[in-house]
């Protein structure tokens, strides 16, 4: 069965996010825990956090069902010395608050090598970053995003994912979250037939099933292989209906958070109507 969401507004505290996600007949969701273009939020608060859970529970979300996204403004492959240890920092309150929330998953993009060192010193940093996280806290999976590949961000590729993952020391907290924008811009073509069995076939023989944790389901406003990370809704973009007919279709993607994060919200409700009825019978 498919869990398909979208990453809804936690505006006026985190215990407003699930019902948010219900409002839109939403089966998963994504949220921030914290102002995301700020370095530093206040802590959640106790009757917050309780409100939350409860919220939580009465819309019948359980912990697996939701995928927080920590703050753009965290690079975990900063190669300078006061920049790491605020992104670090910054990293570890995300996965405490996760904690705090009763969350096992934690999303986030793996950083950038600013052409301070090469890509692989870069991707040592990250898996180092995940590292110092994961040994500060309990229950919570770090979950890798794979990103467009814009600039200098590292995690475009497979391998590289895979680099990070096989310097993480806890195999059973790390895990993989592919975004569909993002993978087809970062040139892997999920268009064509042949494209999406081979993309797929190349995830599981480089990372593996095993790790992915969850889906951003996004369409794409720039080509396959532009670098360029411009979402689109759903059917609007470059990749089409059929893309996601066939991905609703893919059993591979069941049970697990599937996130729309697609530039209009107004129609959200109507997206995840629409996908659900591309299943076939
Ligand atoms: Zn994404
Ligand atoms: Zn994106």
């Amino acid at each position: 069965m498919k869990f398909i969401g979208a990453h809804v507004s936690a505006s006026g505290g985190v215990e407003n996010a699930p019902l948010n996600a219900a409002a839109i007949g939403a089966k998963a969701f994504a949220l921030f825990t914290k102002n995301q273009r700020q370095w530093v939020s206040s802590p959640l608060s106790a009757e917050s956090i309780d409100r939350f859970k409860e919220n939580c529970l009465a819309n019948g979300y359980e912990p697996w069902q939701i995928l927080p996204h920590d703050s753009y403004l965290i690079n975990l492959g900063h190669a300078g010395k006061n920049e790491l240890a605020k992104s670090r920092a910054a990293f570890l309150d995300e996965m405490q608050r996760c904690e705090q929330l009763g969350l096992t998953r934690l999303n986030f993009h793996p950083g950038s090598h600013l052409k301070l060192v090469n890509v692989e010193e870069s991707l040592k940093i990250v898996a180092e970053s995940i590292n110092i996280a994961l040994e500060k806290t309990k229950n919570v999976t770090a979950v890798i995003e794979n990103t467009a590949g814009q600039g200098t961000n590292l995690g475009h590729t497979f391998e590289q994912i895979k680099y990070i993952i096989d310097h993480v020391e806890d195999k059973s907290r790390v895990g993989v979250c592919i975004d569909t924008c993002h993978t087809y811009t970062s040139g892997y073509d999920i268009l064509s037939n042949e494209g999406y069995v081979e993309t797929f076939r190349k995830f599981d023989e480089i990372i593996g099933w095993n790790y992915l944790c969850g889906v951003h389901l996004n369409d794409s406003m720039k080509p396959l292989g532009s670098r360029v990370d411009r979402h689109n809704s759903i059917g609007k973009g470059l990749l089409g209906i059929d893309f996601f007919k066939r991905f609703m279709n893919d059993s591979r993607f069941d049970n697990m958070p599937v996130i729309l994060e697609t530039p209009d919200e107004e129609i959200w409700a109507e997206e995840i109507k629409l996908l659900y009825e591309l299943i076939e019978k």
